[in-house]
Order: C-alpha cells, then sequence, then structure tokens
C-alpha cells in the first residue's frame, strides 16, 4: 500500500467510527489491565460477562487479593484457562502492592514484568488507560494488515513493528481500535464481507469475496400424476 493509500484507508475508517473503543468493561486501569489478562484466547463477550461478577467485589488489588484466588476462580470459570489466569491475576495484584503501591504502572517494562502480561496486554493497557498511541497487535489485526498489505508480517511483533512504522501520527493513537472492529466485524477471519467492505479498493487480498449472485427462481415443483384407482378384484362367490 502506497502511503496515500494508507492514509485513505484510516481516513475511512475514522470516518465510519470516529471515536472507536475497546469493547472489554473496565472501571480503572487496574480493571482494565485485569480484563485484558483474561481476554487471551476468549471473547470480550465472555470476559464481560464474567467479570461482571468479579469486578464489583475486586476493583482493587487489595479487594482481589482479599477475595482470593478460589474466589476469583469461581467468578471467571466459563472462561478457557481460568484455572490460570486466576493464578496470574493474584499473582500480577501480590506485585502491584508490592512494587507499585497497587497503581497500575504506566512503562512497557513495568506492565510486561507482571505476571500473565505480554506485550499486547501491555499495549492495551498503555493506549487505553493512559494514552499512549501504541498498537497491540491481536488476532484480528495480524490478519487485516496481512491481507489487505497494509503491515505485512509473519509474526505479531513484526507486524506491530510495519504498523508503527507506515501508520501515520495522526491515526496511531486509535489505530488498533479502528483494525480490530474492521477484523470482527468486516474482514472476518472465515470469509470477510469484502462487498460491504469500505476499504475494498485500496485492499490489497487476493481472494475478495464478491456479492452473492441473486437467486434463481425456484422451478415449479413436480405435482404426480392423479393415482388411477385399483381395479377391483372379483370376490368368490359362496
Ligand atoms: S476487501 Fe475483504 S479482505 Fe480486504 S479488507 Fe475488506 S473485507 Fe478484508
Amino acid at each position: 500500500m502506497t502511503p496515500q493509500d494508507v492514509d485513505e484507508f484510516f481516513r475511512r475508517l475514522a470516518k465510519a467510527r470516529p471515536d472507536p473503543r475497546t469493547e472489554l468493561h473496565f472501571v480503572n486501569p487496574y480493571t482494565l489491565l485485569v480484563a485484558v489478562v483474561l481476554s487471551a484466547q476468549a471473547t470480550d463477550a465472555g470476559v464481560n460477562k464474567a467479570t461482571a461478577a468479579l469486578f464489583p467485589v475486586a476493583d482493587t488489588p487489595q479487594k482481589m487479593l482479599a477475595l482470593g484466588e478460589a474466589g476469583v476462580r469461581e467468578r471467571i470459570k466459563t472462561i478457557g484457562l481460568f484455572n490460570t489466569k486466576a493464578k496470574n491475576v493474584i499473582a500480577l495484584s501480590r506485585r502491584l502492592i508490592a512494587e507499585h503501591g497497587g497503581a497500575v504502572p504506566h512503562t512497557r517494562e513495568a506492565l510486561e514484568a507482571l505476571p500473565g502480561v505480554g506485550r499486547k496486554t501491555a499495549n492495551v493497557v498503555m493506549n487505553v488507560a493512559f494514552g499512549h498511541a501504541t498498537i497491540a497487535v491481536d488476532t484480528h489485526i495480524f490478519r487485516v494488515a496481512n491481507r489487505t498489505g497494509l503491515a505485512p508480517g509473519k509474526t505479531p511483533l513484526l507486524v506491530e513493528l510495519e504498523l508503527e512504522r507506515v501508520v501515520s501520527e495522526r491515526w496511531k493513537r486509535n489505530a488498533h481500535h479502528w483494525l480490530i472492529l474492521h477484523g470482527r466485524y468486516t474482514c472476518i477471519a472465515r470469509k470477510p464481507r469484502c462487498e460491504a467492505c469500505i476499504v475494498a479498493d485500496l485492499c490489497a487480498y487476493p481472494a475478495k469475496t464478491t456479492a452473492e449472485p441473486p437467486s434463481q427462481p425456484k422451478a415449479p415443483a413436480r405435482t404426480a400424476p392423479p393415482r388411477r384407482p385399483k381395479p377391483r378384484r372379483a370376490g368368490r362367490r359362496r
């Protein structure tokens, strides 16, 4: 994609969604961090369902420790990998209290040092909670960036670095929201909705889908010929 195309790509996504936001529910940086940790290999809707029971009783690291690992596990058991995630949530809460006065740190290094927190989670928290122009590459962004030719790369890190390079400062702060939402609702994994895509003319994907051809009128159903009455068999005379 040329720099002009990249700019036009984001201009259109921005016009369609002027104020994109994460679909995860949270009430402060700490609950955002926990929600993102829980979202690994789970849907945002599934995480929101679980955190609706978790956050009212534990929206700070101190309250999460008071709830305990068993209490966390019980409330998130509908999410995949809930055992490991409950352990990580308790461990990261303990670290936040011990090393950061109970607050969520702003830097990538400090965030990535927390249990269960990788580069993607750190990028989301830095962007959404603290306003940094980071781009968190999840499965949707990885797919969209590669399919469209926007920022091809063999690993999420390579895609992230390429996006950092090609996306102008104007769009960077919201770029990952626009790309996630585009991937989640239009450029979907199994069958992208290219016929409804607002950036189709800029996209280099060679296997774009097209609108379904109008269905042919059905041939009238064949009716069975009327049945002829069976000839009556002569009965035996007595
Ligand atoms: S045209 Fe199709 S493949 Fe390209 S971005 Fe749009 S939905 Fe995705």
